[in-house]
C-alpha cells in the first residue's frame, strides 16, 4: 500500500513536470514563430529603426537588419490606428518594435537607470514583442514636432511636462488620443513609448532577428 502510494506520488510529480514543461516549451516556440514582420505585411508605414543604426542613445548598431516584429494582436491593432491617423493626415514612423532580451542587456549597462531602459532581469515590453516606440509624420512626409527626439532622456519628454509650446502640446494629445482608442497605454517619461495593455504579460522572447542579405 505504501510504495503503491509512494509510486502513485512519484508517477504523479512526474506526470505535472511534463505537462508543465509542455506547456510553457509549447508556448515558447508558437509565441516565437507567430510574430508579425510588419515591415513585409503592411506598407503604410515609415520606418527608421534607430537600433539598426549608430543614431541612438547607445552610438552602437545593435540589430543586424532593420525589422519590427510584433505580436499578431498588438501589430493588427497598430495598423487599425495607423489607418486612423491617415484619415487624420498623418501616419505612423516607427522607432523599435519587438526587441531581443540580449539587446536589453547591451542598452542597461549602457545606460543602468530603469526610468529609461528596462532591466534585462525584468525585461522590457518590447522584450514580450507588446511595445512599441514612434511617432507621427504627415502623409507628405513631413516631421510633425514632438518636442524632443527619440530616445530623449530628460523631463522636456515626458508626458506630463506641458512646459512645452502649444503646438507640441496638441501633437502630443493627437497621438496619445489615437494610441490609447486601439489598445495602447503610455509610460510617463517617453512621449514615444507605447504598450499593448492586452499583451503586456506576454512571454519574454530572446530570438535574434533572421536579416536577408
Ligand atoms: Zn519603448
Amino acid at each position: 500500500m505504501l510504495y503503491n502510494l509512494i509510486k502513485f506520488k512519484f508517477g504523479l510529480k512526474r506526470f505535472i513536470f511534463l505537462c508543465l514543461y509542455l506547456t510553457f516549451s509549447n508556448s515558447f516556440s508558437q509565441t516565437e514563430s507567430k510574430l508579425v514582420d510588419l515591415k513585409q505585411s503592411a506598407n503604410e508605414f515609415v520606418f527608421d529603426i534607430r537600433y539598426a543604426t549608430s543614431n541612438n542613445f547607445t552610438k552602437e548598431v545593435l540589430y543586424d537588419c532593420e525589422k519590427c516584429l510584433l505580436l499578431p494582436e498588438v501589430a493588427e491593432a497598430l495598423k487599425n490606428a495607423n489607418y486612423y491617423f491617415c484619415d487624420r493626415g498623418y501616419k505612423i514612423k516607427i522607432f523599435d518594435c519587438y526587441r531581443p532580451l540580449s539587446v536589453q542587456k547591451k542598452m542597461w549597462t549602457k545606460l543602468p537607470n530603469p526610468i529609461y531602459v528596462a532591466d534585462p532581469a525584468i525585461g522590457s515590453i518590447h522584450n514580450r514583442a507588446a511595445a512599441v516606440d514612434l511617432t507621427l509624420i504627415t502623409l507628405d512626409g513631413k516631421e510633425i514636432d514632438m518636442g524632443t527626439d527619440y530616445d530623449f532622456f530628460g523631463k522636456e519628454a515626458h508626458i506630463d511636462n506641458y512646459n512645452l509650446p502649444k503646438e507640441v502640446i496638441e501633437n502630443r494629445k493627437i497621438l496619445q488620443e489615437g494610441m490609447i482608442q486601439f489598445g495602447f497605454a503610455t509610460i510617463q517619461s517617453e512621449w514615444w513609448h507605447f504598450y499593448s495593455k492586452n499583451k503586456s504579460g506576454s512571454p519574454i522572447l530572446d530570438i535574434p532577428f533572421v536579416c536577408e542579405n
